[in-house]
């Protein structure tokens, strides 16, 4: 039943049998019932799975779980709470005090901070690396105690497309996973296992839910990443675990390993969990992600095609247009479009940028992105304030870039909006 991803997002993860809900019902329910108490025993000891206590599973959680791995071709998927909670166990899960994590220097702000300062005063160090760099320099990032390499699909908001071959290539030379944060283009327009990816994570926040409604994480697992192999590397999936019996996740669990591990260990003891109802919401956007991408990445070819040739407008940054830097990685990696999120500066720089976006009407000034309505932000004030201009600049953003998340609205009235508010400055 290989049915194409449109088709996907409709109906994985969850097919009722015979007169149950039609629609994934919500399990509001912390917890499950049992008849016996060795039975719950058991699944405390992982010998049986079921469900018993929401903070480790919830029916609700992971049929929509189910669907997501599905649409990136994976084998399992863990919800979270956040996209912030997906990154930081995406990395907990095979890092401990003492490892070290290779991450590209283009990357959404949040994770930026968490990489450089929390992983930091957790005892793991990160070197940060530009996607652009040749594979030599990249090669020269790696340590003894180096346990993955991350990155953005495309970055948020740099909008660096990812050379994913040469980013897998040299990480699997070294033993090591590629863990890729596929939000911008979604599974929709980039499947990253295809190209060498081991794990993926999302910020569900964005374009999967689409209508800026719920926060939510998710990690997937290829099934691909061979652990066994680099066994002395990672003890945590290889090695006994004391909090289970002795129970060794590679030998017990396959290809499920990882996110098997990330459930019972790291859910477990930290339980940035997703809500049931969050996770229904989620699944409602998710139904519509193939229609919607479409129409963002249309709509911002427009918007990115007018602006190119406005005379008000400095510069445009979009991988879709085709005097992109990036125009030819995006049409290897992600053919059909890219995301609905381009960057652009006026000419007057930061002055004229606030007059420019204080004047719009349509689009609105929000610390939000990838949503069905159109919204702008100025990262170097926002977001990113926290980076100095040297980090700023290594991550791709100029004092002068306006993030423009293009919606779904219709895009006649969007260039309206943005040719009224160019005309102001
Ligand atoms: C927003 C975002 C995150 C963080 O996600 P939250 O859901 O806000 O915690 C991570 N990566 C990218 C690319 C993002 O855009």
């Amino acid at each position: 039943m290989a049915y194409k991803i449109g088709t996907k997002c409709i109906q994985s993860g969850y097919t009722p049998k015979n007169g149950e809900a039609r629609i994934l019902p919500i399990y509001q329910s912390t917890t499950f019932k049992y008849e016996s108490s060795e039975q719950m025993g058991n699944l405390f000891d992982l010998k049986e799975s079921g469900y018993f206590y929401t903070r480790l599973q919830n029916p609700t959680n992971d049929a929509v779980a189910a669907k997501i791995a599905d649409l990136e071709g994976g084998v399992a998927a863990m919800l979270t709470s956040s996209g912030q909670a997906a990154s930081f166990f995406a990395v907990l899960n095979i890092c401990s005090s003492g490892d070290h994590l290779i991450s590209s220097s283009t990357i959404y702000g949040g994770t930026y901070n968490l990489f450089a300062v929390t992983l930091k005063r957790f005892g793991i160090d990160v070197t940060f690396v530009h996607p652009d760099a040749t594979e030599k320099e990249l090669e020269a990032c790696f340590r003894e105690n180096t346990k993955a390499v991350f990155a953005e699909s495309i970055a948020n908001p740099a909008l660096v497309v990812l050379d994913f071959e040469k980013f897998s290539k040299v990480a699997h030379a070294h033993g090591v996973p590629l863990i890729v944060d596929n939000t911008f283009p979604t599974p929709i327009n980039c499947r990253p296992f295809e190209h060498g990816a081991d794990i993926v994570i999302h910020s569900t926040t964005k374009y999967m839910d689409g209508h800026a409604a719920t926060v939510g994480g998710v990690i997937v697992d290829s099934g691909n990443f061979d652990w066994g192999a680099h066994a002395e590397k990672f003890p945590g999936l290889c090695e006994p675990d004391p909090s289970y019996h002795g129970i060794r996740y590679v030998d017990s669990f396959g290809k499920g390993a990882y996110i098997t591990k990330a459930t019972v260990q790291l859910m477990r003891d930290l339980g940035a969990i997703q809500s049931p109802n969050n996770a229904f919401l989620l699944n409602l956007g998710l139904e519509t992600l193939a229609l919607r991408m479409e129409r963002h990445c249309s709509n911002a070819l427009k918007v990115a095609e007018y602006l190119a040739k406005s005379s008000k407008v400095a510069w445009v940054n979009y991988p879709s247009l085709k005097n992109s830097k990036y125009y030819d990685k995006a049409m290897r990696y992600m053919p059909d479009g890219t995301c609905g999120v381009l960057t652009f500066g006026v000419n007057g720089g930061r002055e004229a940028a606030t007059k420019f976006m204080d004047s719009l009407r349509l689009a609105s000034i929000v610390t939000h992105v990838a949503d069905a309505r159109t919204c702008v932000l100025h990262p170097a004030s926002t977001t990113h304030r926290q980076l100095t201009d040297e980090q700023l600049l290594k991550a791709g953003i100029g004092p002068d870039l306006m993030r423009f998340s293009v919606g779904i609205e219709d895009v006649d009235d969007i260039i309206v909006d943005i040719e009224q508010a160019l005309n102001r400055i």
